[in-house]
């Protein structure tokens, strides 16, 4: 050990060993001083101007030593080893503040709390300075976070590739109960955790034409004459997996302008248009677009997952040359790139592109490259978030990949009719071209003819997809089709963000289950032992009691964490059907107006979530949400029973106080619409009860919880199916609690007055209901009714709070990444010493 009175890091050499220490060491006197050199020659701020989020900064800097160091030798230990590396392309990943959970991986959290301390700081003050990078809309982006920790967990090489959006998903602020949408400045401060690699970067055209010729041998070439050119550059985050020295790597992409590219600008005296022109091309990964919304064929979208895309696999190409030395017909040994949903699907003809156009490849050896090398997970079952692109948009913006995708295409209609002979109309549903309305280019084809391996993300969600959307693709290879339910990280969505649970997990089974989730089974030994229940029941109400805090800081809103607190929170989407738990909310504050004697069981509604800026109905449910909260909540009576309340701008960061303080975890969407989720996995992870439908993962949640653990209502999908092919009416639902509630709604109960403000949410109700929310609100009540009753019984309620955890193991993103290594991507273990 050093002496820590030792002024180091002065320029003297008096120290130059504890400088190293100080870049690598684990103790918290490393930590601290680590901490002191950053704030002097990082940060660079005189001692009496230093604050919190100066040490914050600081301390970032100093974790993220520690991980390049890692980092340097897991590329190199996994370059000598020849090891097979999963590249995962992603437009969103939704990290989450970093600070935090890279400390728990690092096993340093104790050393950073005592170095702080020393130092003077608070912990928790000093993590909270953090911003989040918000670079994602939700649970997809959310799971390709967890996907890369659990890899790295996993002592799996691997690389996430994506987009730097300057401005990540907007944040939410509700003035008068309206959601208004704020530009999200995650930048402003810097970013301790990326390190820049301008030389790392990569040329990407658009738009211009596909130019033919022969070249000297003869033989038919094509080039790619640009309309314009872009440069992308990377900035490289590590990603540290849990109790190992494994530290991957997630990079992002971010648009440059070509410098030469406007040098005839220059020539003709046209400074400004060169400047613009600069300015232009930074827009391309200026904005994360929200989903959810009427796409219009956007060509900037479209441009952003080209750009990302073109970067990655010239990279993956780079590494292939120039560190592996290898030939690239053996990429598919050396790495499995994943598309998680259509939204890198480009990447299938650019690789075609760059093997047949840039490395002369004939069309069949590049396409068996091609095919073996890509796997596609599906994301959505919903039609219209089905990507496709107009056709002459397409071919404006990627001329040559046109041509490749109709080569692809057509070789790929003859084998279809080869194996299914004189069936027309299979091959017009198949063609990678729509001619529906307008000709257009379907991504999800695309992605799925050039994958060796397509999967659904629940169980439910794999065969829907066998049987609708991706149908005739299964018949013609139903080998090619699998099921990877997704999961999420425990060391994120318990070790962070539920301490308590962790200390008596770690008591109760061992320190085991953060990375072995199924360890979680040992918990049913204790499951009526009264003194661990009480211990848990503690856990419950001092996570509960903080969320409080939370919402009365944040809602404006006072909870009594006594309540059996109800929480849902996700985008808000008509399918997800926060409409149909406001219906109950309106269904309960009638009982209690019209019975005064009426002791209902006393309820906190929490919500969270965005709405699409351009979805008009999602954000006047949020303008709903919050009425309805402000006449329950004003209301001295029936506030004795129910409470509601909005918390704002839904985030990773507060979820990790939301979902550990839930009792009830709503799961009520539309059955057969919600691909999986992962929300519904992290409620029961920690401890919470689900009602739901027999949608997505909640099949699997209740097949693992037991049925009598999980509170199950509602249409299933062939029921939904059943009552739209019969011609579905509301008005056949709409009587009695359900009657009342839509015109309390409509009549102005919640709203002043005012009778137009939710016409539009009626009127959706009652004449198209395209989500079944009145077939489905008798059911729904009934079991809200029995959720009531079964709180009455504090010991059989903490009995199945504790089940639901213990039987929550299969929901780890461990799991799901071990079955990708294994089935798909074929990617094993690499130890890094
Ligand atoms: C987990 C998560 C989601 C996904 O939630 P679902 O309930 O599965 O839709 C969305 N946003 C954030 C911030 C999350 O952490």
């Amino acid at each position: 050990m050093t002496d820590s009175s030792l002024p180091e890091s002065t320029g003297a050499d008096v120290a130059a060993v504890a400088r190293e220490h100080s870049r690598t060491g684990r103790s918290a006197e490393a930590l601290r001083r680590a901490v002191v050199d950053h704030l002097r020659y990082s940060i660079g701020r005189p001692a009496a101007a230093l604050e919190p989020s100066h040490y914050y900064r600081a301390l970032a800097l100093a974790v993220r030593d520690r991980m390049q160091d890692n980092r340097a030798v897991s590329t190199q230990t996994s370059l000598d080893l020849d090891s097979k590396v999963t590249c995962y392309l992603s437009a969103e990943f939704l990290m989450g503040p970093q600070l935090g959970a890279n400390l728990l991986n690092l096993g340093i959290e104790d050393a950073a709390r005592e170095a702080l301390a020393e130092l003077g700081q608070d912990y928790d003050t000093v993590l909270a300075c953090e911003e989040e990078p918000g670079l994602g809309n939700g649970g997809l982006g959310r799971l390709a976070a967890c996907y890369l920790d659990s890899l790295a967990t996993l002592e799996r090489p691997a690389i996430g590739y994506g987009i730097r959006y300057e401005f990540g998903i907007f944040d939410q602020e509700i003035h008068d109960g309206w959601q208004v949408e704020k530009t999200d400045n995650w930048l402003d401060n810097g970013n301790p955790w990326e390190i820049a690699k301008p030389d790392v970067s990569y040329l990407v055209n658009w738009g211009g034409y596909a130019e033919h010729y022969t070249d000297d041998t003869g033989a038919d070439r094509v080039r790619w004459v640009p309309g314009r050119v872009l440069k992308g550059v990377a900035y490289d985050t590590p990603i540290q997996g849990y109790g190992v020295k494994t530290c991957n790597v997630l990079t992002l992409w971010s648009a440059r302008a070509v410098k030469s590219f406007a040098l005839e600008a220059f020539n003709t005296g046209d400074y400004y248009k060169a400047v613009e022109d600069e300015v232009n091309s930074e827009t391309v990964t200026k904005v994360l677009y929200p989903n959810d919304e009427p796409e219009v064929g956007k060509r900037l979208r479209l441009l952003q997952q080209y750009f990302f895309v073109s970067c990655s696999l010239q990279h993956i190409l780079h590494i292939v040359d120039d560190l592996a030395d290898l030939s690239v017909h053996e990429l598919p040994q050396r790495f499995a790139i994943q598309l998680n949903d259509t939204h890198p699907s480009i990447g299938v003809a650019e690789l075609m592109r760059l093997l047949v156009d840039e490395r002369l490849l004939s069309w069949e050896e590049a396409w068996e490259i091609t095919v073996a090398t890509f796997g596609y997970t599906n994301h959505t079952l919903l039609p219209e978030a089905l990507e496709t692109w107009p056709l002459t948009m397409f071919a404006e913006s990627l001329p040559r990949h046109l041509e490749i995708i109709y080569e692809i295409n057509r070789r790929f209609l003859d084998e279809v009719d080869a194996k299914f002979p004189e069936d027309a109309e299979r091959l017009r549903r198949m063609s990678l071209i729509g001619e529906d309305n307008g000709k257009s280019v379907r991504m999800a084809h695309l992605a799925t003819v050039g994958s060796h391996a397509i999967n659904g993300v629940a169980a439910l969600h794999s065969d829907l997809l066998k049987g609708s959307v991706l149908k005739d693709f299964y018949e013609m290879w139903p080998e090619r089709f699998s099921n990877k339910t997704n999961g999420v990280t425990p060391r994120r969505f318990v070790g962070l963000a539920n301490p308590g649970l962790r200390a008596l997990l770690d008591d109760t089974i061992g320190a085991g289950w953060l990375t072995d989730l199924a360890k979680l089974r040992g918990l049913e030994n204790h499951v009526d032992d009264p003194v661990f229940q009480d211990r848990w029941r503690a856990v419950k109400r001092a996570n509960k009691a903080r969320l409080a805090d939370y919402v009365r800081a944040n809602a404006g809103v006072e909870l009594n964490a006594d309540w059996l607190f109800d929480v849902q929170v996700k985008r808000i989407h008509e399918y997800k059907r926060q409409h149909l738990n406001l219906l109950h909310i309106v269904a309960e504050y009638q009982r209690l107006k019209q019975n005064p004697e009426l002791r209902l069981t006393p309820r906190a509604y929490i919500f969270g979530g965005k709405a699409a800026p351009g979805y008009f109905l999602a954000k006047r449910i949020i303008k709903l949400i919050n009425a309805v909260g402000e006449t329950v909540n004003n209301d001295p009576h029936v506030s004795q029973f129910m409470k509601v309340a909005f918390v704002p701008n839904f985030n990773v960061q507060n979820g990790q106080l939301i979902y550990p303080g839930a009792d009830l975890s709503e799961q009520i969407s539309t059955a057969g619409k919600e691909a999986s989720g992962t929300g519904n996995m992290k409620f029961m992870i920690n401890g919470a009860l689900t009602i739901g439908t027999l949608d997505g993962a909640n099949v699997e949640m209740r097949e693992e919880a037991g049925a009598e653990n999980f509170f199950l209502f509602g249409l299933t999908v062939d029921q939904v199916q059943q009552i739209k092919r019969d011609g579905y009416r509301p008005s056949d639902y709409i009587n009695g609690e359900l009657a009342t509630a839509l015109d309390l709604i409509g009549n102005g109960t919640f709203s002043h007055g005012d009778t137009e403000v939710f016409r539009p949410i009626v009127d959706n109700l009652r004449f198209d209901d395209p989500f079944l929310v009145c077939a489905d609100f008798a059911s729904y009540l009934e079991c809200q009714d029995r959720v009531s009753a079964a709180w009455q019984d504090t010991g059989a309620w903490t009995r199945m709070s504790i089940l639901n955890t213990a039987r929550s193991g299969k929901f780890s993103s461990d799991r799901a990444i071990a079955e990708y290594c294994d089935d798909i991507w074929d990617v094993s273990a690499l130890t890094v010493l």
